[in-house]
């Protein structure tokens, strides 16, 4: 995070700046005081030098001029005595401290300072000066370590010679007069120093004439100057050294060396602060515009540049500013869009969507009113308007009737102001108003309209109206597509009624919607077409999808209009009416009635009929599915009354169906249980009396609520798949007494099987019978199957295909409850069966009715001339018994010669029978 206020260096890029300002600054000036310092000392060195030869060349000229004046003065003075003439000279002008000839012994008359007489003879004896060649010695001085000049010289008039000694103060006078430091020594040889001018000299000019005999003049800081003097006197050279201290001259220089380093600091200095100043400068519209920018990302609404920027960065800032605005519009349209995509999308809320689409027109076009429409073909259509303007936000609804909708639909992009708008326009003061077309798929579904023209709408407003627009056409569509869903899920294709869903939905609608007091009148009427099964497997799905319109034709002109007429299932239709029992009852009526008139489709005539449960709201349930439930069950009655007919639902038809659904639960896994077992009724020969055969008949023992009648648990599981496998369960039990009969030596016995309609259906009765069969070898005379009457209503020809396989295993097939099933003579003719079982209802009332005699006769006579064995079951009396034999029927079973009973018991009857041969008679 940059924060700028005071410290900077918290910024890289400050950093960075810092030290490429104080990199770029300190660089040069390095590198200038590296290359002007080597360059003044060089040129200080260079200056020094020639200083120090001047000075020693000077020196040693001027020593030369005033040796060579001494010298004159000498022989002047020599002359002079020689002629006689003293010339009077002061000593200091003839720079002579003294002078004297030199006596026959070889010293001098006078004394010379310290010079005494036997140094000079030794001096004379090495080198005698001859006439015109003066001699110059340097003398040491025994007192002290300096030395004494003497000069020697030879008149040539006289030949006396004379010494005379130098004034030496006289000789290097001014010599210490010296610039800038300089010192000079002068040296006789390399040894014997005459003079030095600085205390440094003596020294330093040891060093050089003794370190660096061979070049003494090259020598650092000092420079050496030869004197010859060989020329004028008979002498060594003598050497004239002048030396400074190793920084001399310098501080003449300027700038001077000492203060370059200070000067490139404070050059330094002096950039890192106007580095620093011009970073800041630099940083802090930099921060703001980084702190602005987080604000825009940030989505702070009015984030902008405070202030005015300097430089160049005030152009950025405006132009952020300028940025800042256009994010902030497009981020306010883009959250509005989601919205309205959201309502769209995960809503399909029409309403809101207009509504959020409005808002957001009313903020884009401010000072504008605008408006928004849905148009569909049926409901009427309004305008929901609103502007925002000083006075705040203004809403208003325009209901737009059906002329004005058409000619808008008509309209293309930009129509003018009709007739229709201005009513709306006149309130608000607007002289005209552009209206814009939603078109979706070619089809004018909606509208917008707005005050003044489109022509003014700025440019990028009216961009964001037209995605506007979109975004309405969108909306709108997905309406329509969840509307047709919604009627699709809700409503049955073949009859275009409401199908299940439609109908809960139209109940639950009823049943929230009570009257004023809060009282719900609500009749369900539960419609079950008869025998429609049999239309289908008869003639066909497309047959009967025929029907089932026709059926819903006929069931609608029987309702009053408020009625909802629905189709939940296959041939089930339900009427929710809103009207009580006794209204119900009467349009139940009516529809029984409709229902019963033959159906024509085609060529073929139908006659089916419906049953009718009625069930009433609050009464019966306050549910939907409990009204449906309980209409349902009241419909099963009427069924089993026969159909045709309707039944108002009561309490006791509720035990009834509690009991249905416990038998459907429990029986399934009884087998495995051990639950069931199988009982056997004898049928005894009419004729002799004795017992051939005996009819299996199926038990069930509940382990908590006891045996429960096949009466009623076997219907139930004829609705399912679950007669099938209590079916072959009867199978593998039947055939597993014949055999341990067989076993036991039991006489043999024929045991009938019932065998419900639905095991005819497949190949699976067939092919498990013919495998135990086989498996337990068992004769196919053994075995004889019941089959009802009333299977051939349902699909005639697969029953005589499947009863014909059964038969050509060849096991006996019967005819089960002959009577009751309505079967034509010609369909009876082309049954597989061996054997007729005449229904028990005709043996009842055989000794009382003669009617029922007739119909008994009837009968049997109608199996004789079938050519087919006649059993009758349900003999209860020694005069039914009595009457059937002598109608000529062949076996008789019923509870007057035994109930069905377990299979020890039958074998004992069995036997007994043969004993007696009694029961003919009984
Ligand atoms: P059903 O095939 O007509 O069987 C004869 C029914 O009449 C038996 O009732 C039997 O007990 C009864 N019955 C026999 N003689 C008399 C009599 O003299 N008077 C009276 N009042 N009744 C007599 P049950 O055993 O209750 O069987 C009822 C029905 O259950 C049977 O009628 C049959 O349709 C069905 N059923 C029984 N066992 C099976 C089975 O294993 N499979 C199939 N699919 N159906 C079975
Ligand atoms: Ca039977
Ligand atoms: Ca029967």
């Amino acid at each position: 995070m940059m924060r700028l206020r005071g410290v900077f260096l918290g910024s890289t890029v400050g950093r960075r700046f810092l030290a490429l300002f104080l990199l770029a600054a300190s660089l040069p000036v390095a590198l200038l005081t590296w290359l002007s310092s080597g360059a003044v000392s060089s040129t200080v060195a260079a200056a020094n030098d020639s200083a120090r030869r001047g000075e020693a060349h000077a020196a040693a000229l001027l020593t030369l001029e005033r040796l060579r004046h001494v010298q004159v003065n000498l022989a002047t003075l020599t002359e002079s005595r020689a002629s006689g003439v003293v010339a009077d000279m002061p000593p200091s002008a003839s720079g002579l401290r003294a002078f004297a000839p030199v006596g026959l012994r070889g010293e001098p008359t006078v004394v010379i300072d310290a010079v005494d007489g036997r140094a000079l003879r030794d001096l004379l004896a090495t080198r005698t000066p001859v006439v015109g060649r003066d001699a110059l010695w340097v003398v040491p001085l025994r007192a002290t370590r300096e030395a004494a000049l003497v000069v020697a010289h030879r008149s040539a008039e006289t030949g006396t010679l004379w010494v005379g000694q130098i004034d030496t103060e006289w000789l290097w006078r001014d010599m210490d007069a010296q610039p800038s430091g300089m010192w000079v020594c002068a040296y006789s040889g390399r040894d014997i120093a005459l003079y030095c001018s600085g205390p440094a000299g003596p020294q330093e000019a040891a060093r050089v004439l003794h370190d660096n005999p061979a070049e003494p003049a090259a020598a650092g800081t000092v420079s050496v100057k030869s004197l010859f003097l060989g020329g004028d006197f008979a002498a060594d050279d003598w050497q004239f050294v002048v030396g400074q201290p190793t920084d001399a001259g310098l501080e003449g220089a300027w700038p001077p060396a000492h203060a370059l380093v200070p000067a490139a600091a404070a050059a330094l200095l002096l950039a890192a602060l106007l580095s620093m100043w011009q970073i800041r400068r630099s940083l802090i519209p930099l921060g703001r515009l980084a702190d602005a920018a987080r604000g825009v990302a940030a989505r702070r609404h009015g984030t902008r540049i405070q202030g005015a920027l300097p430089d160049e960065f005030g152009v950025v800032g405006r132009a952020f500013d300028d940025m800042a605005a256009q994010v902030e519009r497009q981020f306010d349209e883009l959250a509005a869009l989601a919205a309205i995509d959201r309502a769209v999308v995960a809503d399909v809320d029409v309403d809101r969507a207009l509504g959020l689409v409005l808002g957001r027109l009313a903020r884009v076009l401010p000072g504008r009113a605008v408006w928004v429409a849905r148009l569909t073909a049926v409901a009427p259509a309004h305008l929901r308007g609103a502007s925002v303007g000083a006075g705040g936000v203004g809403k208003f609804d325009v209901p737009l009737g059906a002329q004005a909708i058409t000619e808008i639909a008509a309209a293309a992009d930009g129509l003018p102001a009709g007739p229709l708008l201005r009513a709306v326009l006149q309130p608000l003061g607007a002289a005209s108003a552009a209206l814009l077309p939603v078109t979706w798929r070619g089809k004018v579904c909606g509208l917008i309209a707005l005050t003044g023209t489109l022509g003014d709408v700025e440019s990028e407003a009216l961009r964001e109206v037209l995605e506007l627009r979109d975004r309405i056409a969108a909306a709108l569509a997905a309406a329509e597509r969840e509307e047709h869903l919604v009627h699709k899920a809700t409503h049955d294709i073949l009859t275009g009624l409401p199908n299940r869903a439609g109908l809960q939905a139209a109940i639950e609608q009823t049943l929230a919607n009570g009257d004023e007091d809060g009282d719900v009148r609500l009749a369900i009427l539960f419609i079950d077409i008869d025998r429609f099964k049999s239309v289908n497997d008869n003639h066909g799905h497309a047959f009967g999808d025929s029907v089932l319109q026709l059926a819903a034709k006929r069931v609608r002109a029987c309702l009053p209009a408020h009625a909802v007429l629905a189709r939940p299932a296959g041939d089930e239709f339900v009427v929710v009416l809103r009207q009580g029992g006794d209204d119900a009852a009467a349009v139940a009526d009516r529809v029984c009635a409709a229902m019963a008139a033959p159906f024509g489709v085609g060529p073929a005539l139908l006659f089916l009929g419906a049953s009718i449960g009625i069930a009433l709201a609050l009464e019966h349930g306050d549910t939907a599915e409990a009204l449906l439930r309980a209409a349902d069950i009241a419909m099963y009655q009427s069924k089993r009354r026969g159909g045709s007919c309707f039944t108002l639902f009561d309490g006791q038809l509720g035990t009834e169906s509690r009991r249905r659904s416990w038998i459907e639960r429990d029986l399934r896994g009884a087998a495995e249980r051990g639950e069931l077992h199988l009982v056997y009724q004898p049928r005894v020969d009419a004729h002799d009396g004795r017992v051939r055969s005996a009819e299996a008949l199926l038990r069930w023992n509940h382990p908590t609520r006891g045996p429960c009648p096949p009466g009623q648990f076997i219907p139930i599981a004829e609705e399912s798949d679950l007669i099938e496998t209590l079916g072959l369960w009867v199978v593998d039990a039947a055939c597993a007494q014949v055999s341990a009969w067989r076993a036991a030596g039991v006489p043999p016995l024929r045991v009938a099987i019932n065998v419900s309609a639905r095991q005819l259906r497949s190949d699976r009765l067939e092919r498990h019978l013919a495998a135990t069969m086989r498996r337990l070898a068992i004769e196919p005379a053994s075995l004889e199957v019941e089959i009802t009457e009333s299977v051939l209503v349902d699909n005639l020809d697969l029953a005589i295909a499947m009863l014909g396989r059964l038969r050509a295993l060849g096991i006996t097939v019967a005819l089960d409850d002959f009577g009751t099933g309505y079967s034509s003579l010609a369909s009876l003719r082309r049954l597989p069966i061996d054997v007729m079982k005449i229904d028990r209802a005709f043996v009842i009332d055989l000794a009382l009715d003669s009617s029922a005699q007739s119909v008994a006769r009837t009968i049997v006579a109608l199996a004789g001339a079938l050519n087919k064995r006649i059993v009758a079951e349900g003999v209860e009396t020694p005069a039914q018994a009595r009457w059937l034999r002598e109608l000529g029927c062949d076996e008789l079973q019923g509870f007057l010669y035994s109930r069905p009973v377990d299979p020890d018991a039958l074998v004992a009857f069995v036997a007994s029978a043969e004993r007696h041969d009694n029961l003919l008679h009984a």
